[in-house]
């Protein structure tokens, strides 16, 4: 039984957001963020998808879009490597056009499970929910949502979405396609299993090979920054003006992205940096600040928990920098007359 009651009714969502600090002051602390961790060597190389430890160990990019599209970068800002686990946040927001708000609460969930991004037993706990959409469970069960009439429909209504997202036509690297492809069988397994609790309706293996491309789409620092943005811009891509997504949506991809997307340290890092974010096992993070912009970063050392050292230490620095953390307010001068009797 579902026990949950319904706490905002039809009550319209007013915005609340501020603006980046000036344009030269944000070039300088993103040339600044990149130089304090340029040095920075912890972390190490997946390599649990084989080719991924081949990565070059010293790449490090950081980029900031604003909510106006205009870009400041510092470091490998156009390495290309694969989007990973960060295409979770933007397929999701294409299922969640489509299929809206109550309909992926209810089908896939949008906790925190607490276990790293492949665990079966996330799975089991639940009782067959995914539970969490930014994790392989959660994921695959999302991608077998997405518009299309068997998997080749359904993989190009992906590489469109995300595509719509960059604001370019994003490639697969085969390489890793098929580094991924010979060697996911967890993956299969976890969609198998999904599949045994009614949660996946079509063919497990065809989703998983979707899933897996979507993987292996090709980004660099600056993609993921405007990909961000888009969120951070009400759903509408600030380079190209073009809506890919609801309003809505943006809010609720956010919401999520707060509460899981850094995997099972998605708790730790709301703490630290305030900022709803994704990672991926191939070294790039984006972070997002509502209505100001997002950040981009690459580097492929990562923590034990599959998140880019590099590349959080930089989000950090910005976050604090540039005043994005969402929970962060200070004592307010009043403005306005704060009683009747005390006209302004
Ligand atoms: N393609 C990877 C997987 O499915 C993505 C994992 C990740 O980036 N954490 O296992």
């Amino acid at each position: 039984m579902d026990s949950r009651i319904d706490v905002v009714g039809d009550v319209a969502q007013a915005v609340s957001t501020g603006a980046l600090p000036g344009w030269d002051q944000v070039e300088e602390l993103v040339v600044a963020a990149h130089a304090r961790y340029a040095d920075d060597s912890s972390g190490v190389l997946a390599d649990y998808i084989p080719v991924l430890a081949q990565a070059d160990p010293a790449a490090f990019g950081v980029c900031v879009v604003d909510a106006d599209g205009r870009e400041h970068a510092a470091g490998a800002t156009t390495t290309r490597f694969s989007i990973q686990s960060i295409s979770k946040a933007f397929v999701y927001a294409l299922v969640s056009e489509r299929l809206g708000h109550a309909h992926l609460r209810e089908r896939i969930g949008v906790d925190n499970t607490g276990l790293a991004f492949n665990s079966v037993m996330a799975v089991e706990l639940h009782g067959g929910h995914p539970r969490n959409p930014m994790v392989n469970a959660g994921a695959i069960a999302t991608t077998a949502l997405v518009e299309g009439d068997g998997p080749d429909e359904q993989w190009e209504a992906v590489v469109d979405g995300l595509s719509r997202f960059a604001g370019r036509r994003l490639e697969v690297d085969e390489v890793v396609y098929t580094s991924e492809a010979a060697t996911n069988s967890r993956n299969k397994a976890i969609a198998r299993l999904l599949e045994s609790y009614g949660r996946i309706e079509a063919d497990p293996l065809d989703v998983v090979d979707v899933y897996t491309r979507q993987c292996s789409l090709l980004v660099d620092a600056h993609d993921l920054a405007v990909m961000g943005a888009t969120l951070a811009d009400g759903g509408v891509n600030p380079v190209t003006g073009e809506r890919v997504v609801s309003e809505q949506v943006a809010t609720d991809t956010l919401a999520v992205l707060a509460s899981t997307g850094m995997y099972e340290r998605s708790g730790e890092w709301l703490f630290d940096v305030g900022l709803p974010a994704k990672s991926g096992v191939a070294g790039g993070i984006v972070a997002v600040s509502p209505g100001k912009g997002a950040i981009g970063t690459y580097s492929p050392l990562l923590d034990p928990a599959g998140n880019s050292v590099r590349g959080q230490r930089a989000t950090a620095y910005l976050s604090r920098a540039l005043g994005l953390n969402v929970f962060a307010s200070s004592v307010h001068v009043p403005t306005r007359p704060t009683s009747p009797e005390e006209p302004a």
